[in-house]
């Protein structure tokens, strides 16, 4: 299977060489250091990070229950969509990617002068298997699933996930950054089974650590070598790399189920206004929420420093706004606004 993988990747990245550092070439961590040319004075950060963060994987091995070898670290799983692209497409092939799904498939796609082709989520979102598969082609790379979906917040059914790793010819990119707050099993440790499956998860969610950019890939040991011979060498700072590394020994589930219960609370309240049409159902930290006006509630929300998505515009989401589950202090002020609009629009 692995010939199979490797037939898919683009000919000038199967033969790179890749860079080597100061760090590759020598991995002891005592003595004097004149290989790098850093500066030899201790700012705390004088030092080049760890170009493959072995620490830190090793630590996020042990949360995951994946092997070191089958993770990735990038700069947000943002990195390692990019890198998706740059390792297995040329111009002139493309991506599949369902649709509306997270905006960067299409944007790094564009980038890496891709044709992405969208293929629409059925009736209440539901993953259209036999249409994503008939949108691909000989020239099909890889294609794009999110679970649970953003911004429909849906997860799909794992049977239907592997149905698509094992018919299709290419890479899946599974996206599961919102999996920590669903009730469904990753797929992550299915790596081992599909060579052609990378799981995508990420530390901005869950962990609420948006502001350090840490994603990562699980995925069979020849693509993780792809990813870090193509990677910038040293694509994670030292200060990430320190400051993840104490936020992942400090347990997280506590945050989780209030968020989770805090998202069954908006669940069921906010059906009870006039102006909601419907909410959709979420396994994510998020809520899909189509309203009468999308515009003026977005508007009116805002008025009173409540800022929330406004998905209107987004094909398959007319008269959506998309709203992320806050404290409950803030989730207390975001009903009350929402009581308010429906008073001032009752005439
Ligand atoms: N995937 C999905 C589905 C997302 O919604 C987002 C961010 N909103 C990302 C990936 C990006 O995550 P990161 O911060 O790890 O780059």
């Amino acid at each position: 299977m692995k010939t199979d993988i490797e037939a898919l990747v683009r000919p000038n990245i199967r033969t790179l060489c890749p860079y080597s550092t100061a760090r590759d070439e020598y991995k002891g961590s005592v003595g004097i250091f004149l290989d790098a040319n850093e500066s030899p004075y201790p700012t705390g950060y004088n030092r080049y990070p760890d170009p493959r963060q072995q620490a830190l994987k090793e630590q996020i091995s042990a949360i995951k229950g994946m092997p070191a070898a089958n993770i990735f670290l990038g700069n947000g799983s943002d990195e390692a969509i990019d890198l998706m692209f740059r390792i297995f497409c040329s111009p002139g092939e493309n991506a599949v990617a369902i649709s509306p799904s997270y905006g960067m498939y299409s944007v790094a796609a564009a980038i890496n002068d891709v044709e992405m082709r969208p293929v629409q989520l059925g009736e209440d979102f539901s993953l259209p298997v036999e249409e994503l598969l008939a949108a691909c082609d000989a020239k099909t790379k890889l294609l794009f699933l999110c679970s649970p979906n953003n911004p429909s917040g849906n997860a799909f059914a794992q049977e239907d996930l592997e149905f698509l790793i094992r018919e299709f010819r290419g890479i899946v990119v599974l996206d599961e950054a919102y999996a920590d707050f669903s009730s469904r099993e990753s797929l992550r440790s299915k790596v081992q089974e599909y060579p052609n499956l990378v799981v995508l998860q990420t530390l901005s969610k869950a962990w609420g650590l948006a502001g350090l950019r840490l994603g990562m890939a699980f995925a069979d040991e020849y693509i993780i070598r792809l990813m870090s011979a193509v990677k910038y060498p040293y694509n994670i700072s030292q200060a990430a790399l320190q400051l993840a590394s104490k936020a992942l020994s400090q347990p997280v589930g506590e945050r989780l189920e209030e968020i989770k219960a805090q998202r069954s609370r908006l669940f069921d309240a906010l059906p009870s206004f006039g102006f909601v049409r419907r909410v959709y159902p979420s396994e994510a930290n998020f809520l899909l929420v189509k309203v009468d006006d999308a515009d003026a509630l977005y508007n009116h929300l805002l008025s009173d420093g409540i800022i929330v998505r406004n998905r209107s515009r987004v094909k398959g989401c007319e008269g959506c706004l998309r709203i992320t589950v806050g404290l409950p202090e803030e989730n207390d002020k975001l009903l009350q606004s929402l009581d308010n609009y429906e008073k001032g629009n009752i005439r």
